[in-house]
């Protein structure tokens, strides 16, 4: 056997044990032969990220060959923002969303910060333009503007204060003003007004109009048909997810905490009202637990994909590099060292 193809073997192998207990599709596990198909893109992949001395942050929404094949780092975008500012690399591909790419080149201005599609939206993030909240707070001239870290870079730069689905209580909990313009999560700021109320935290809290196509079609009375079929089932839902369907679970937090939730937890069965990309994690990491089907995919996220990891570490095209006019990206790092300040990180 030559050098190459040892190499190979050994890809091929590293890549199995991470991923024999993910389903590549509903109720099918990865086989060798899939992962030796593409051991070679994995190995070309992380040859260039040493070449480019790059990082590579992987969403943990992405495909699993990506989070478990090449990335440096995975996670939820506040973790990944953490990371983005602690890297110090010349690039970082970021394999997600278009906005948390953005993020990454607010925090750090002096790396190429790279996305393998420029395609990947998010229904979300998209809903808002900086012109709109511009628009919005023009009504709401008294209220501290609150923006979800799932936001473009010109709406940050609108906004007093960032805040992540794990720190958003707290720190709207913390800000004197008692009116918070909340956005663009309409659901997320229900999910808000709710808990303010259990704290008995009195804010008034106005939103905009997004949502996330993936979190917003799950439904409560699927929730107690699923409880019926699986006695001792846990519930585990994301604060993007309508307030009903955060009232019928055990637990709500962010992707982050979900994950926290599950290792804790001794059930026999989870439905994870979330993306799938969180499932396949869990079952990488906690292989013990199972899982009933339910997840969704988010189509922005899957757009990502090994060769196009590789294309833009190899030749980014101009479209893939991320760029912000250094006065917006000003503003928006100061929202978003507002959120460090008001939330460390742990
Ligand atoms: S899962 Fe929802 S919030 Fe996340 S990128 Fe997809 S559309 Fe946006």
């Amino acid at each position: 056997m030559t050098a190459a193809a040892h190499e190979v073997e050994a890809e091929t192998e590293r890549l199995f044990r991470a991923l024999m207990h993910v389903d590549c599709e509903p109720g099918r596990s990865w086989n060798y032969e899939a992962c030796r198909s593409f051991a070679p893109l994995t190995l070309e992949i992380n040859r260039l990220k040493r070449e480019h001395g790059a990082v590579i942050l992987a969403h943990s929404y992405v495909e699993p060959e990506i989070t478990y094949g090449v990335a440096d780092f995975k996670g939820d975008s506040y973790f990944l923002s953490v990371k983005a500012r602690e890297a110090q690399a010349r690039m970082i591909v970021f394999v997600g969303v278009v906005f948390m790419a953005e993020t990454a080149k607010i925090l750090c201005p002096d790396a190429t910060v790279v996305v393998p599609d420029r395609g990947a939206g998010c229904s979300l993030a998209d809903s808002l333009t900086g012109a709109g909240l511009r628009r919005l707070k023009a009504h709401y001239p008294d209220a501290a503007v609150v923006c979800y870290i799932n936001s473009t870079a010109e709406v940050k730069a609108e906004s007093d204060v960032c805040v992540t689905s794990g720190n958003v209580y707290d720190i709207i909990e913390k800000l004197p003003q008692r009116r918070i313009l909340f956005v663009p999560d309409r659901l997320m700021a229900e999910n808000i007004r709710t808990e303010m109320k259990r704290r008995g935290c009195a804010k008034e809290i106005v939103a905009s109009d997004g949502t996330c196509i993936v979190h917003e079609v799950f439904d409560a009375s699927a929730i107690a048909i699923a409880r019926a079929r699986f006695p001792g089932l846990h519930v585990v839902a994301h604060p993007e997810c309508a307030p009903e369907v955060a009232a019928a679970a055990d637990f709500v937090g962010s992707t982050g905490a979900m994950m926290k939730y599950v290792r804790g937890t001794p059930a026999p069965y989870f439905l994870m009202l979330t993306e799938c990309g969180l499932v396949g994690r869990l079952q990488v990491e906690d292989p013990e637990k199972r899982f009933i089907t339910g997840c969704r995919l988010c189509p922005y996220m899957k757009l990502n994909s090994l060769a196009k990891v590789r294309d833009v570490l190899a030749a980014p095209r101009p479209d893939q590099i991320v760029t912000l006019e250094e006065p917006l990206r000003c503003r928006a790092a100061r929202c978003i060292e507002r959120m460090f300040a008001l939330a460390p990180p742990a």
